[in-house]
């Protein structure tokens, strides 16, 4: 991945002063899974162009994970996108290489940091969850915002465009250090894909390089939890510290001892604000699990996975949502916490769970105004259904894989083809993790009742297909915690009407 910085500051040759870098010389630093390269392209005192080329080595990486790679698996940890796509990789090496100029410092000309200067910035490539991100993320800050799309099959033009783009901005007058900044924050939330673990550090190297301008960001919820990988316990507390307001929802203390009764209003329901600033799921106990203790700050992967759903739906601002095989009701707990979502239709073969699901969201004791805003019906994803129709959002966290793969057909079918919602969120396990369980043997699946789980490539392939099938359009998210070289434990697909 390359990104050049160009300026016409006069005289331009400035920019070697300020980058610490002299414009005469390659110079390159190590970093974990590669190397970076600092050279000038062009250097006069009209315009100075430096370049930072990152070579991340595909084979360091996976060593540097550590152990050697499962068999079965080896090729997709050789060949995936990591290589060229601007990432935390490019963050840490922004620091590494330009680390003194981020901290606005220059020896030799003290008074340049604190400058505008016209600045011109190129990352190729750049993945982002949609064509307008670069600009959501940037614009705000005073950048002009140019993208250039790749085709996902230049012998495919129906396909659409890939998550790729060559990402260029253009600021009339910016100090060095803000640019370097902003790309130090943003260039990893635009990815999503952090190869690190994020750590209460995390936060601290948010807050620090991000406390000037991320506060005032109309973006500052999603740059603030997709750097933080979705991690709530640090998203709060981190959120809370940047924003000082009281637009956060009253539960943004650490986790403690639980306080509330399943199913009790939760305070940040009143807020409107997106289930990733909420935490847990209302202090609900899980089943058959633990009561979380005092200190205790780990989000279940369920829970993890149903918030991420929940905030991937809420950033669409739907009004009528679907939960199809909505189980006992967890997502349609966190969904009725969204005061926009106008209503919500849960839907499930079995009687039991919505038994349960009834039982757990006490739908017989809700006001009326809440309770008109949920129904539960029994029925099967195999059957068309007209109750179906008329949806903003359909979800199917963990259900696909329920069922067996010759009646997948069927459900396309009656998902994509007869209710036709204008988004659908399917979620999977990614059999490609399933290497990380010890438990688990080769070969054998994560709970009893499914009937198969699908490596990355296996989802990718059938989503795709989908989508090219009934006219949607889809990306793919990992979800939870991204291990390098297996990916996240879990994977949705969200699906849009083209
Ligand atoms: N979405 C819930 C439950 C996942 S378990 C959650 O994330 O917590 C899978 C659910 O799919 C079960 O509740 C099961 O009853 C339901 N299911 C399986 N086959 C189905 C079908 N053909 N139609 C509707 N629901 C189905």
């Amino acid at each position: 991945m390359l990104l050049t910085l160009t300026t016409t500051h006069q005289p331009a040759t400035d920019l070697g002063y300020l980058l610490h870098k002299n414009p005469a010389r390659l110079q390159s630093v190590e970093i974990t899974g590669g190397q970076a390269h600092v050279f000038y392209p062009e250097a006069t005192a009209e315009r100075c162009t430096a370049a930072l080329l990152l070579d991340l080595d595909p084979i360091g990486l996976v060593r540097g994970r550590g152990g050697a790679p499962g068999e079965g698996f080896a090729l997709e940890q050789y060949v995936n996108d990591r290589p060229y796509v601007a990432s935390s990789f490019l963050s840490v090496a922004l620091s590494k290489a330009f680390g003194t100029a981020m901290n606005g410092t220059c020896k030799d000309r003290p008074a340049l940091p604190a400058e505008a200067l016209p600045l011109a910035v190129t990352v190729a490539v750049v993945s982002a969850p949609g064509p307008d991100w670069p600009r959501r993320l940037f614009e705000p800050l005073g950048y002009e915002v140019e993208t250039t799309a790749y085709p996902l099959d230049p012998t495919q033009p129906a396909w659409g465009d890939s998550p790729y783009y060559t990402l260029h901005l253009r600021h009339d007058g910016l100090r060095l250090r803000d640019v370097l900044t902003h790309l130090y924050v943003l260039l990893p939330v635009l990815d999503n894909d952090k190869h690190y673990y994020v750590d209460q550090n995390e936060a601290e190297k948010l807050l620090h390089r991000g406390g000037d301008w991320l506060p005032r960001h109309p973006e500052r919820g999603f740059i603030t939890r997709r750097y933080l990988r979705y991690r709530a316990l640090y998203v709060n507390p981190a959120l809370a510290r940047l924003l000082e307001t009281d637009e956060l929802p009253d539960d943004t203390s650490p986790p403690g001892p639980l306080s509330k009764k399943e199913g009790e209003p939760n305070a940040s329901s009143m807020t409107g604000a997106p289930s990733f600033l909420e935490r847990g799921s209302g202090g609900e106990v899980p089943l058959g699990g633990e009561v979380p203790t005092e200190g205790d700050q780990r989000l279940s992967l369920h829970d993890q996975r149903l918030q991420q759903v929940a905030h991937e739906i809420y950033q669409l601002a739907p009004k009528r949502v679907l939960d199809l095989g909505c189980g006992e009701g967890k997502l349609l707990r966190l969904l009725l916490r969204q005061p926009k979502i106008e209503y919500i239709l849960g839907m499930d073969v079995s009687h039991q769970a919505l038994a349960r699901a009834a039982q757990r969201l006490h739908l017989a004791e809700m006001p009326p105004r809440q309770r008109a805003r949920l129904d539960l019906i029994q029925g099967s994803l195999l059957y068309k259904d007209d109750r179906l129709a008329g949806f903003d959002a359909a979800a199917l966290v963990e259900v696909i894989e329920h069922l067996d793969p010759s009646r997948l057909a069927a459900l396309e079918a009656v998902v994509f083809g007869h209710a036709r919602p204008a988004h659908v969120f399917v979620t999977t396990p990614n059999a490609d993790y399933n290497q990380l369980y010890e438990s688990l043997s080769a070969g054998t699946f994560r709970h009893a009742d499914h009937r198969f789980e699908w490596s990355r490539a296996e989802f990718a392939a059938w989503a795709t297909a989908v989508a090219a099938r009934y006219g949607y359009q889809v990306r793919l998210v990992g979800l939870g915690e991204e291990v390098e070289g297996v990916g996240a434990p879990s994977q949705l697909a969200v699906f849009g009407l083209s």
